[in-house]
């Protein structure tokens, strides 16, 4: 009796650890998952305190080069891309976005500058660079008894991700980002076919996130006269109408997520890019369909930008439902890694004049910055002002 006990408790260890010793290192599965959790903790929590990085910035108002310290020209710009009233989590991935565009265009990052003003790293025209404020004037624009809590929301978001920028594979992404993607984002190559950008983490993904931008659908009206007006200037499209008033404007090609990329426009008619035509008439994106109504052609829309990149009202949506910033930039920029400008191989965080130069040999490539690159912040446009 006594063996028989033996065996079968000989037999109840076997059948407990047998398997996980042939699933493998099962102990140390746990140990490892243990790390891994300390390890996302660790990069969630700790911001870069190591040396500041002084920009110069193109002030287009004052029309002069000043220097502003990184992590406070940084709660300028986040303060003009995007609504504080943004989920936190959206507000910090914008600060880590918009870091990422400013140290891959600066000196510091081994960046070329500005390319409209030389001399500075960034500018402050939206056509150019990154849009950015000053404390006074974002104060005022928010209002009076939010504008307090709303500054130190922007204030929060940049110093709890001090430092931190978006890579992939060790060298700085081209953080692009746009208003809305109205369902899908675009591939980078789409966008910027005639400059050639391509870059395996701006493809296009799914996002319906971005449901309650007022963007997300919208239709602009043109009155026939207002329409033929908008491409008068365009003198070898004529006539842009049918003899029975339909637009001659036909799809050409679109894009796998349904943006427009080529078009032809009047009779014989020519080509243009959907860019063009949405900058001709004034639509907030390359995603649109159109119909006639009376003396009216109503373009249908989806989305406000070029798409590629983070979608910022998608971003609200996805911290809405529970992704931290880490988890909405891996979702808008896809294979990349977040981790401290500092820690970068050959970064001097700005100090060494040397270094700038030999990181740029070593790994940087020069950014890719076509004068459209970033839209148009949506709020100055967009009805209603800032928060809409
Ligand atoms: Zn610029
Ligand atoms: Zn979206």
């Amino acid at each position: 009796m006594k063996t028989f006990l033996i065996y079968i408790a000989a037999l109840f260890l076997i059948l407990i650890f047998l398997p996980a010793a042939i699933a493998g290192d099962w102990w140390r599965w746990e140990k490892t998952a243990a790390e891994i959790d300390h390890l996302e903790e660790e990069e969630e929590i700790v911001p870069d305190n190591g040396e500041s990085i002084v920009l110069k910035i193109y002030k287009a108002g004052e029309g002069q080069i000043v220097e502003i310290e990184m992590e406070e020209y940084l709660t300028g710009v986040v303060s003009a891309e995007m609504p504080a009233s943004f989920h936190p989590e959206a507000l910090k991935a914008q600060a880590v976005v918009a870091r990422t565009y400013a140290l891959r265009k600066s000196a510091a990052g081994g960046g070329d500058g500005c390319q409209s003003h030389s001399g500075a790293d960034l500018c402050t025209e939206s056509t150019c660079c990154q849009v950015w404020e000053d404390e006074s004037t974002a104060l005022h624009k928010w209002p009076a008894e939010e504008a307090a809590s709303y500054m130190e929301r922007i204030r929060e978001a940049v110093s709890s991700t001090r430092g931190l920028v978006a890579t992939y594979r060790g060298d700085l992404i081209s953080a692009v980002y746009h208003s809305t993607c109205g369902g899908k984002t675009e591939a980078a190559a789409e966008v910027w076919r005639s400059s050639g950008m391509e870059h395996p983490y701006l493809q296009s993904v799914e996002c319906t996130y971005c449901r309650h931008s007022p963007y997300y659908e919208s239709e602009v009206a043109l009155t026939f006269t207002a329409y033929a007006a908008a491409l008068d200037s365009e003198k070898e499209v004529l006539p842009v109408l049918a003899e029975d008033q339909a637009p001659l404007l036909e799809v050409v090609e679109r894009s796998p997520s349904g943006r427009i990329l080529l078009v032809r426009v009047g009779r014989p008619g020519r080509l243009y890019s959907g860019n063009k035509l949405r900058e001709l008439l004034g639509l907030p994106s390359t995603q649109f369909t159109w119909r006639v109504e009376g003396d009216k052609i109503i373009f249908s829309t989806r989305g406000y930008g070029h798409g590629a990149g983070m979608c910022q009202y998608g971003a609200n949506g996805l911290a809405g439902e529970g992704k931290d910033y880490l988890g909405i930039l891996k979702y808008y920029y896809q294979g990349i890694e977040v981790e401290s400008c500092c820690s970068l191989s050959g970064f001097s965080g700005g100090q060494d004049e040397n270094a700038p130069a030999q990181r740029a040999e070593a790994s940087y490539q020069p950014a890719v910055a076509p004068a459209d690159m970033m839209d148009a912040p949506y709020f100055r446009i967009a009805p209603g002002g800032q928060g809409g």
